[in-house]
């Protein structure tokens, strides 16, 4: 389902924009529908009000959770059953550090997914095996968010999960117009992940929301980056972080590049020298993530002193850089693992 499709479903029953906004957004926040409801229904036209019950379960209907995996580190991996029995994965990120006084819930970002399976197919990564199944639409991907609030306060959304969000795009961009307009997540906390597409290029800037941008480099070899990430976009690196800079300077988003560290791979000296050529001085923050092996590939995560080497290296030479572990190390924490092992449960 498509929100603006779910608009017109609105405005077909006489919504003004105020109403459509109104629902949408209560929806967005997940607010009590009871409470809610009451307050609503003074102001919605008729027509609407007898029909908002049936388009609330519909809505509520759009993903449902299959189960969850609780990490050591307090994130938690989300399997997540789609209407017409498809999955796809969700992650309540580590949340942040409990506010003193308050017993509220600490809030936490999302990553969601944006299609089921990929088109890109990384050669490391398990969703990119399976090839796209499905793109999901901008009501799904809302819907995760939607789910999280159920289970903690989320006041970040990362579009980081299975699919490329570039290959949904219109579904992407309204996700994000809904999220950062009616769904109470700033702007710069809503980041859009990408393995470099010129479509994106063009079409961010020209949003009314503009979202924080992660770009997935993994190495900084055109030749290499065309085998690693082989149905990607052939954008030099280099010229990926002119785009990326430019789109930095625009909006004031330091751009995230992602960096999966695979032994023997991307973790030389050659590559550092690299990253540090590209980016210092850059607005620009290099995420390095240790890969998580995953059964039947080939690739292995390097020690975690080479990869602290790396990191220290690099903020030596003026890149600010970030050793992490990818969310939910200990539950199958590499993407697509967790749908992959519901579909093949003999593999375990
Ligand atoms: Fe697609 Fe991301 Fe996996 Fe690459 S790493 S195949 S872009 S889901």
């Amino acid at each position: 389902m498509q929100i603006s499709a779910l608009r017109q479903r609105l405005r077909a029953l006489g919504a003004l924009p105020l109403h459509e906004d109104r629902v949408l957004r209560r929806w967005a926040m997940a607010q009590p529908q009871e409470g809610g409801r009451k307050q609503l229904e003074h102001f919605l036209p008729l027509a609407l009000r007898e029909q908002l019950p049936g388009i609330v379960d519909e809505l509520q209907g759009l993903v449902r959770l299959h189960s969850r995996h609780d990490a050591e580190d307090g994130s938690a991996r989300l399997l997540v059953n789609l209407h017409d029995g498809q999955q796809v994965e969700a992650v309540l990120l580590q949340p942040d550090r409990p506010k003193r006084h308050t017993p509220a819930l600490p809030a936490s970002g999302v990553c969601v997914s944006t299609q089921v399976g990929c088109a890109v197919g990384c050669v490391f990564c398990m969703t990119g095996t399976g090839g796209l199944v499905r793109q999901l639409g901008s009501a799904e991907i809302v819907a995760q968010v939607v789910l999280a609030r159920t289970l903690r306060p989320v006041n970040k959304v990362v579009f980081m999960g299975m699919g490329e969000p570039a290959h949904n795009l219109e579904a992407v961009l309204e996700a994000i117009e809904l999220l950062g307009t009616g769904g109470g997540i700033a702007h710069k906390n809503l980041v859009f992940s990408t393995v470099g597409d010129p479509r994106v290029f063009e079409a961010l800037p020209q949003q009314r929301v503009k979202p924080a941008l992660a770009l997935s480099l993994h190495t900084t070899h055109a030749d290499k980056r065309a085998e690693l990430l082989p149905r990607a976009p052939r954008f030099d690196p280099a010229d990926l972080v002119d785009a990326g800079e430019a789109y930095a300077r625009a909006t004031g988003h330091p751009i995230q590049y992602q960096w999966t560290l695979i032994e023997g791979v991307n973790d030389g000296d050659d590559e550092v020298e690299g990253i540090a050529r590209l980016l210092a001085g850059k607005h620009a923050m290099m995420n390095l993530i240790p890969y998580n092996s995953v059964d039947g590939m080939p690739w292995q995560r390097p020690s975690w002193e080479r990869a602290a080497e790396m990191a220290r290296t690099l903020h030596r030479r003026g890149v600010l850089t970030k050793l992490r572990q990818s969310a939910g190390q200990d539950v199958d924490g590499g993407c697509g693992q967790l749908r992959a092992r519901a579909a093949a449960p003999a593999r375990r």
